[in-house]
């Protein structure tokens, strides 16, 4: 079983194997949590997404898919770059949401990486709705297999008090 842990803090600060990015698909930056990493990881992280976009990305990463870099100057080992679907009202898009944590997995599963930090995907710029955000998030990745250990690290009150309540319901 996976083992979920929340933090009400900062990703950047994490010190696990791999910290999960909610980037866009072009990979090279944006604001948000994808601007505090870039920003904190350096210029290494933006130059090997670059090198991706170059090679074996050139139309960027899907929404739903995963890919790994290094993490620069982070006190992580991996970036892994997941993009997670725009809040649509009048599509269920919750599968593409779901598929970012589970391929963010699976590149952490490749990775060797057993401990992993989680933003909360789309629940920010691409307007999420808190609560449901946290509930695709804390039923995903329990289900994933193999199993690591989880951290969520919730940059807002807000957010942190969505995954608490998720996690009280579905864990
Ligand atoms: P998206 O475009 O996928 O919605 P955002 O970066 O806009 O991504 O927001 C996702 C979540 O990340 C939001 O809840 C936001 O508050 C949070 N966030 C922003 N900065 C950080 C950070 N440094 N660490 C963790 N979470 C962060």
């Amino acid at each position: 079983m996976v083992a979920i842990t929340l933090v009400h803090g900062d990703i950047t600060t994490m010190r696990v194997d791999a910290v999960v990015n909610a980037a866009n698909n072009s990979l090279l930056g944006g604001g948000g949590v994808d601007g505090a990493i870039h920003r904190a990881g350096g210029p290494e992280v933006l130059a090997e997404c670059r090198r991706l976009r170059e090679t074996v990305l050139p139309d960027g990463l899907p929404t739903g898919e995963a890919v790994a870099t290094t993490a620069g100057r982070l006190p992580a080992h991996h970036v892994i770059h997941t993009v997670g679907p725009v809040w649509d009202p009048r599509a269920d898009r919750s599968e593409l949401l779901a598929s970012a944590y589970r391929q963010s997995l699976a590149v952490a599963d490749e990775l060797g990486a057993a401990t992993v930090a989680f933003p909360a995907i789309s629940a920010g710029a691409y307007g999420w709705p808190t609560a449901d955000a946290a509930r695709i998030a804390i039923r995903t990745v329990r289900e994933v297999d193999p199993p690591c250990d989880v951290t969520f690290v919730l940059f807002s009150p807000e957010v942190f008090a969505a995954f608490q309540t998720a996690l009280a319901e579905e864990g």
